[in-house]
């Protein structure tokens, strides 16, 4: 799948289809064995959701966008609505991603959030830039800007483990059939690939489900 940040879902019908439709989208499932579905993150949301007992599974691809429209929530509904899912059959897994603690957002972002959820002023956190150099030397940082516009002080981050969390919920699936992977991408470069942590060099780690022939 050629991922675009979308809310975009797609039905893979045969072994043959990916070949006969390139998809742009962001959301993939089928009902198929023997395929497997894959979406690649260096900080996004990787999700996997799996019905065990009709045989159906999807992969979804959640940045902040794709979250933002939905893609999970969507994706499971397709699932549901297209194999006949019962919310009781169905397991998620938030793969590693980026979590809250390294996740500062913008303007941009709070607003799209706070327009599209209820529940986004659960989702963000204000934390204090915990930099050691910072805390010794202040001075060194302050800015001439005036009051209220310096850039010393809290900075609002996001949690997409909780977004995403949500969406599956909201879909019907049961808290204690969602895990989610501890790690950061971005406190564990050692490990992961991280966009952020790394700035842009790095590489792509790929989520998989798939049925058993
Ligand atoms: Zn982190």
């Amino acid at each position: 799948m050629r991922q675009i940040h979308s809310g975009l879902v797609h039905i893979v019908k045969s072994k043959d289809f990916i070949a006969d439709h390139p998809l742009r989208g962001d959301g993939i499932v089928t009902s198929h064995r023997g395929v497997v579905l894959a979406v690649q993150v260096a900080d996004c949301v990787p999700v996997l959701v799996a019905d065990a007992k009709r045989g159906s599974v999807g992969a979804f691809h959640a940045g902040w966008r794709g979250t933002a429209k939905r893609i999970v929530e969507r994706g499971v509904g397709s699932m549901r609505a297209v194999f006949g899912s019962k919310r009781e059959d169905l397991y998620a897994a938030i793969g590693p991603c980026i979590h809250s603690c390294c996740y500062a957002v913008g303007d941009e972002v709070i607003d799209e959030f706070r327009s599209q959820f209820s529940y986004a002023d659960e989702l963000f956190s204000e934390v204090y830039d915990r930099d050691p150099i910072k805390e010794k030397y202040p001075l060194l940082f302050l800015t001439a800007r005036a009051p209220g516009h310096s850039n010393i002080g809290p900075q609002t981050h996001l949690d997409l483990v909780e977004a995403n969390r949500r969406q599956l919920l909201d879909a019907g699936i049961a808290g204690e059939q969602i895990w989610s992977a501890e790690e950061c991408t971005s406190c564990r470069t050692d490990l992961l690939f991280s966009h952020r942590g790394e700035a842009g060099y790095t590489g792509r780690m790929m989520g998989v489900v798939g049925l058993l022939k």
